[in-house]
């Protein structure tokens, strides 16, 4: 029998109407997208729980944690540094930004032409559904797109603790001394907030833990280049989102169960499609919880994503902090290096996301790509255009769409779709 939270999200000043109905339309899109899929590998099981307990069981483990007085940190970006929580016994979750909610709420502080990302973390805060967003103890923004960072202004006077990361926008050595001096600041509000002094062994310990964690993911990744694809892209993105919120650890020893899992069907020669199914990869905007309405229409079409380049794929986890670091500095050092390596389209100019897609592209034998860019995006889409015309130069087909959270777009994106997939089997 599940377990009753609703003190808990009382508690949390839920509202339990609207929480209520979120976590039916949630649940009902989850038995549809994923339990209705095919050949999946038995380790999935364990996301499903994680899934099934996500505004449960985790709340309460934060909850626990908060009662020993660990801090939850929430952020939206993935420059946001978990080895630095982790440094101070920290909690950082990622927040849910993938569904629309209290839209007409949002509309009256927002521009309609914002992106529905930004959009769906003030539906979560002003529709009070969101219990990650009400358990933590600080709020990270960061100064990115034009519209988080002007967003950031509003949304101070909406929750208790909002912090801003302010980031560079070039890969200069004097942006690299921006990110530098970001995160010292970090650094140091995190000790703030925790009471804990960071040494050079805490620092050390929280860059273990996301290493491995990164790791596991790689492994996952690097299973998916076999044809027939052992694991969907769908669960393989599930994957990646959960990894935003799950404990690191537990996290990490599940995945490495389910590769585990994957190296003997590959060895077998099994797979969640047939082999020789149409291999795509996904590039662009990152791809939150519960936003599976692209790779549920690609995979409806009968093609298999074999890659996501994006911040809830390879472009969040793909680089790894140096190894044999031991002093305070010199960690911290590792950590700014491997933060300023992240190619998001704020960057400019930003060769190295094109360099990225057009090696993923071979790496995982990907027949063609599919540019996913949320509507009034400004970075990826306008990144998207010299992308495209990048990969055709190198005769890599590529499909540019553009859409948000509502699903009144799916038979377009649907006939789309099919016709790339007809054109590059
Ligand atoms: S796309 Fe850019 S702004 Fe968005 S999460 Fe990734 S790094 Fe952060
Ligand atoms: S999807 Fe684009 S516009 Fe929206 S938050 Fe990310 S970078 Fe900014």
């Amino acid at each position: 029998m599940q377990n009753d939270y609703t003190q808990m999200w009382t508690d949390l000043g839920l509202d339990l109407q609207a929480h209520d109905q979120l976590l039916e339309v949630l649940g009902q899109g989850y038995e549809q997208v994923f339990m209705s899929q095919a050949n999946r590998p038995e380790g999935m099981a364990y996301f499903d729980f994680v899934m099934s307990e996500v505004h449960g069981l985790r709340i309460k483990e934060l909850m626990d944690a908060k009662a020993e007085g660990r801090k939850v940190v929430g952020s939206f970006c993935v420059f946001v540094p978990e080895e630095i929580v982790l440094a101070v016994d920290g909690i950082l979750v990622g927040l849910c930004t993938g569904a629309d909610f209290a839209t007409e709420e949002v509309d009256k502080i927002l521009p309609r032409n914002t992106c529905a990302l930004i959009k769906s973390a003030f539906g979560f805060k002003l529709g009070k559904v969101c219990p990650y967003l009400e358990s933590a103890d600080l709020i990270v923004g960061e100064n990115t797109c034009d519209g988080k960072k002007k967003s950031y202004e509003t949304l101070a006077g909406l929750v208790p603790a909002l912090y801003v990361m302010d980031l560079p926008q070039t890969k200069s050595l004097r942006a690299r001394e921006l990110m530098q001096a970001e995160m010292k600041r970090f650094f140091h509000k995190m000790e703030e907030i925790s009471g804990v002094t960071i040494d050079a062994a805490r620092l050390k310990k929280g860059i273990q833990l996301v290493t491995e964690k990164r790791k596991a993911l790689h492994r996952l990744n690097e299973l998916r280049k076999n044809d027939p694809a052992p694991i969907s892209g769908l669960d393989a993105l599930l994957i990646n989102q959960v990894q935003f919120y799950d404990d690191p650890v537990r996290f990490t020893a599940s995945l490495n169960k389910l590769c585990d899992e994957l190296e003997t069907r590959v060895a077998e020669g099994k797979g969640a499609f047939a082999k020789g199914t149409p291999r795509v990869m996904v590039s662009g905007c990152p791809m939150a919880v519960p936003n599976w309405k692209l790779p549920m229409i690609i995979e409806s079409t009968g093609a298999v994503i074999v890659g996501e380049e994006s911040c809830v794929g390879e472009r969040g986890t793909r680089n790894l902090v140096s190894d044999g670091e031991e002093s305070l500095d010199e960690l911290m050092e590792a950590l700014v290096d491997r933060y300023f390596k992240i190619d998001c389209a704020i960057f400019t100019p930003n060769p190295e996301r094109l360099d990225h897609v057009k090696e993923m592209t071979g790496r995982y034998n990907a027949q063609g790509v599919i540019h996913y860019s949320l509507q009034f995006c400004q970075p990826y889409q306008t990144e998207s255009i010299p992308l495209e015309k990048s990969l055709e130069n190198e005769k890599i087909k590529t499909l540019r769409l553009e859409t948000d959270y509502s699903q009144e777009d799916i038979e377009q994106l649907r006939t789309r779709v099919e016709a790339f997939v007809e054109m590059i089997a």
